[in-house]
């Protein structure tokens, strides 16, 4: 029980060395995508990963707890404090069971719920008809004007929830480069008597930074984030309710005020067995770094960033869905900048060293494995330390990849050129 990893499983060791060179020589430019600290990794690799401790602190079905009680109270009171709600719950294993704990726990099989529609920016767990959720619940989609900036017409979702009654109103999206009107969605969903949800999945850290708008201080009931995202910490995702905290281990009346008690309830023991107590050590770093001035050095540049990519993108001729970016991702529609298919763009850039991936565009006629767009984000290349010529830089190298697809050579030098620059920027964690 003592071998070192390179010893006991040279195959997998391998690999995680393949993987740590990969990161090092290319261009991350997925937006759910970054890097982690190495104390984070310390702290997700920590014995805690040996621990069950289903319950919550204090209240728990196994013994041993002393030091899993007092971590997940620190990560919780971290993440109330970063995030101005009255509870947290940090137990969900990633970001989709945390969306399955909140509707599971607001509404009954069949009841109606309102989200982004997916072609438009929403995510597969927002009810996309190949998930479980997706046949649970009556989804209705409302849709974004493109051509205005993305804007989201208040009107229109008001004669759509008065028409289909929702439980719930939730915003939030994976692929849409705009802030949204929180207060605009607490107004139509008072008229109609539904809660309101927020999925800050993608920018829960630029929201911890306050570089972007907090849904709690439009009234939102509930904010659900990713934690791994632009929050920079392991694969996990966090509840935040509005509400007075109860005692889990007692059933309750779905009410606003019991919303904490609720939500608990439904992570575990409706969704979920033991939690993953060294991804929620790890999460507990991650908040305490979130709340340094450097991280919000970092929320700011990932915005620069972002404005300074799309701007030179566009200045040499892509044309990006809604015209522009307000947070750190942007979607370039590729078939109307470069008649290439979302696909055939990743797949390009790829070739140079640059990770992307393809996206749907809003009302995309094309399938979803090669979709018309393809989406960018600033986070990772932003860790690394890349700053506003950079993202300039990297813009250009896209622009040259589409106009040198079919000339190998040329393809050759410009992943040279990504290779130098990326090794420059060290990834945190692994060292160069
Ligand atoms: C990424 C994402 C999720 C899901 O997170 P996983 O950890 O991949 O399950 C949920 N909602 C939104 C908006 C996302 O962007």
């Amino acid at each position: 029980m003592n071998t070192p990893l390179q010893q006991e499983d040279p195959q997998t060791y391998d690999l995680i060395q393949g993987e740590k060179k990969r990161q090092k020589e290319g261009l991350e430019m997925i937006p759910s995508e970054n890097y982690v600290s190495p104390a984070i990794l310390e702290a997700l690799g920590s014995v805690f990963t040996n621990k069950y401790s289903e319950g919550y602190p204090g209240l728990r079905y196994y013994g041993g707890q002393e030091f899993t009680d007092r971590l997940e109270s620190l990560a919780i009171e971290r993440a109330k404090k970063l995030f101005r709600s009255d509870h947290a719950n940090v137990q969900p294993l990633s970001g989709s069971p945390m969306n399955q704990a909140v509707y599971l726990a607001l509404l009954q099989p069949g009841d109606c719920i309102m989200g982004m529609d997916l072609s438009h920016g929403g995510h597969l767990t927002h009810g996309h008809p190949v998930s479980h959720m997706g046949k649970l619940f009556n989804w209705v989609r409302y849709k974004t004007h493109p051509e205005e900036q993305g804007r989201i017409d208040f009107d229109e979702l008001l004669a759509l929830a008065k028409e289909h009654r929702p439980k719930v109103i939730l915003c939030g999206y994976t692929s849409y480069p705009r802030d949204l009107d929180y207060a605009g969605f607490k107004r139509v969903a008072d008229e109609v008597g539904a809660f309101t949800m927020a999925d800050v999945a993608h920018i829960g850290g630029l929201i911890a930074a306050d570089v972007m708008r907090n849904p709690f201080d439009y009234g939102f009931d509930i904010v659900t984030t990713t934690t791994h995202k632009t929050l920079r910490g392991p694969r996990g995702g966090m509840i935040l309710t509005k509400g007075k905290v109860g005692n889990p281990l007692k059933a309750v009346e779905l009410t606003r005020e019991n919303l904490p008690t609720v939500i608990d309830r439904s992570v575990f023991p409706g969704l979920q067995g033991g939690p993953h107590m060294n991804t929620i050590a790890a999460i507990a770093v991650m908040l305490q770094e979130a709340m340094q001035p450097e991280f919000k050095e970092y929320a700011q540049q990932v915005l620069k960033n972002a404005k300074a990519l799309a701007a030179e993108l566009m200045a040499q001729g892509a044309e990006l869905v809604t015209g522009g970016t307000d947070n750190h991702m942007m979607v370039i529609d590729s078939v109307a900048s470069f008649e290439l298919g979302g696909a055939e763009l990743e797949k390009l850039l790829d070739s140079v060293g640059i990770t992307t991936n393809k996206s749907m565009i809003p009302d995309d006629p094309r399938p979803p494995f090669n979709p018309s767009g393809v989406r960018l984000g600033t986070p990772a290349m932003t860790t690394r330390g890349v700053k506003e010529d950079g993202a300039r830089r990297i813009a250009g190298w896209i622009i040259q990849a589409v106009q040198a697809r079919t000339d190998s050579v040329k393809l050759a030098e410009i992943r040279a050129q990504v290779k130098e620059f990326s090794l420059a920027y060290p990834v945190p964690g692994i060292p160069s």
